[in-house]
């Protein structure tokens, strides 16, 4: 092991999932820290008087948590959900029974809680699945209770690093300039959102092994690393970019708030990515333009059956509610390449990426496609809704969805089901649709820059080594550039919806190959208005 004044500069990368930069010593929170002791049973009495008021502790630590909030929505649908639950008496039942057999409180309520949360996480519905880990949260919180543990004052100004955090736990930090590095966990969680929310720099997919408590750290949150014991130089570097970071944040989020204007006076559309309603929950739907790309893939995701009709029509309707009367551009399943589903890709290709993926499975899968396209043509009559189809490379594809669509809008007129044919668009992500654009028939486009750039430089978007080339080169730009003259040439909207749009250094370079409109991360928006605030057509 290294000495104290000889310690290795250690860099973890993981995915960036809550920007800005944060530096604190290093505290590890171990999963389950505090829920794992075993008590012997007392007498049935003594137990069901000791759970009782464990979770009478845990409510009102929840209470607490719920006043601290303040006009949080989000963090206080979340408290409720657990407030409600430990409330209903269904959930202690059988572990008030089991202690009437004989049974310790902690490995009752446990053994009660556990079975609750595999219901939950093997739901058909999205949003109960999403809501397994609350449960198991509000589990951890009365078993520390019933051990007799405070709860632990987390300090807000480390860089917490832990395998999951359940979004409690995150709301329990008195934040102050700290930051968050998730071994698990995922940009879309509620922990994610709560941190985007809050401020609070947040990287996931970090390996923590090997990471000892109180070392120094920096938490790069847009670059999404950890790096352990800086080297004096490197952490004067970063100091330097993390003041000079959040005044620039500072002054972006005075944009946030007003529609994207070019210093010329022209109106550019700025709207947002999601990957499933909740990501919409803590966004103001007035701060957008509209939600720019639906990634569906989030619902074939982790589970038994693929979603039913009614099932994606609840949440394509709820995306539409959530969006306030603002278009919504649902993508068709683009399963395959980075983003396998079990059942429906193909295992074992060669080149996922060059092989059955997006509209290519989907065509393959005409009884799964034909599901979602309905579902699409039902949700349409609640809201403008466009559909738009991914990785399409040659003509014929977009010919084939738009019967597909056609059919399934005439079945349910047929059927006397309400339903709307929505416009469909395509996904201008593979150079052959961008080369021969004119070609393609689709009501609408929008470029995916991180396939674009991937298939035109030959260089993979998850290769980090390669990221030299991986990037907008003057062969992607006029390939941009080409599909915006089109559009403007045909009167058919043109957006971006690959990470490109997002990052403010490209912003001009978009707007100058002709963009109008630009769909990004939901963190990005702020930055976006005010690099288009920049911006003017005159040299
Ligand atoms: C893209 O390729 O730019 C895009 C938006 O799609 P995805 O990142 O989901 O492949
Ligand atoms: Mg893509």
């Amino acid at each position: 092991m290294a000495t104290d004044d000889a310690r290795p500069v250690t860099v973890r990368r993981g995915r960036p999932a809550a920007p800005g930069l944060a530096s604190g010593p290093l505290r590890r929170l171990d999963e389950g820290d505090g829920a794992t002791s075993a008590r012997d049973a007392g007498p049935p009495e003594r137990e069901a008087a000791d759970l009782r008021d464990a979770m009478a502790a845990a409510a009102a630590d929840l209470a607490d948590l719920t006043a601290a909030a303040g006009d949080d929505a989000d963090a206080e649908g979340m408290l409720a959900f657990q407030l409600a639950l430990l409330e209903d008496e269904a959930l202690s039942e059988p572990a008030f029974a089991a202690i009437a057999a004989g049974a310790p409180a902690d490995a009752a309520f446990r053994a009660a809680l556990d079975a609750q949360v595999a219901d939950y996480a093997a739901a058909e519905d999205a949003y109960f699945r999403a809501r397994a880990a609350d449960l198991a949260d509000l589990r951890d919180r009365v078993l520390r209770r019933l051990a007799g543990e405070a709860e632990e004052a987390i300090p807000g100004d480390a860089i917490l690093v832990a395998r999951d955090l359940p979004p409690s736990r995150f709301l329990a930090v008195a934040w102050a300039g700290g930051g968050l590095a998730l071994g698990r966990g995922s940009t879309t969680s509620h922990v994610a959102i709560l941190a985007r929310a809050r401020g609070v720099p947040m990287v996931v997919g970090v390996d923590a092994d090997g990471l000892e408590d109180g070392r120094p750290a920096l938490l790069d949150g847009e670059a999404g690393t950890l790096v352990v014991e800086p080297d004096p130089a490197a952490a004067a570097a970063f100091a330097a970019r993390r003041a000079e970071s959040d005044g620039r944040r500072a002054r972006e989020e005075t944009f946030l708030a007003r529609p994207a204007v070019t210093a010329d006076g022209e109106r550019v559309r700025v709207l947002i990515n999601i990957a499933g309603p909740e990501e919409l929950a803590g966004i103001d739907p007035a701060h957008t333009d509209g939600v720019g790309l639906v990634r569906t893939e989030f619902l074939f995701d982790g589970r038994h059956h693929l979603p039913d009709e009614e099932e994606q029509l609840a949440v394509y309707r709820r995306i539409l509610d959530l969006a306030g009367g603002r278009p919504v551009t649902v993508r068709t399943l683009d399963a395959g390449g980075d983003k396998p589903v079990p059942g429906l890709t193909r295992p074992g290709e060669s080149n996922p990426f060059l092989g059955v993926r997006g509209v290519r499975l989907s065509l393959r899968r005409p009884e799964v496609f034909t599901v979602q396209l309905r579902a699409l043509a039902r949700a349409a009559t609640a809201g403008p809704l466009k559909v738009m189809v991914p990785m399409v490379s040659v003509p014929e594809e977009m010919e084939r969805c738009r019967a597909l669509l056609d059919a399934a809008v005439a079945d349910l007129a047929a059927a006397g089901v309400p339903a709307a044919r929505p416009p469909l668009g395509m996904m201008v992500e593979v150079p052959a649709a961008a080369l021969a654009v004119a070609a393609f028939p689709a009501d609408f486009y929008s470029i995916g820059s991180n396939d674009l750039i991937q298939y035109t430089m030959a260089a993979s978007r998850d290769e980090p080594e390669l990221a030299d080339l991986a990037r907008p080169t003057a062969a992607v730009m006029e390939l941009i550039a080409r599909v915006a003259v089109h559009g403007a040439a045909t009167g058919r909207e043109v957006s971006l919806c690959g990470d490109l749009a997002g990052e403010r250094e490209h912003v001009a370079d978009l707007l100058a190959a002709g963009l109008r409109t630009l769909s990004v991360t939901p963190t990005a928006v702020a930055a976006v208005k005010a690099a288009v605030a920049g911006w003017s057509a005159r040299p």
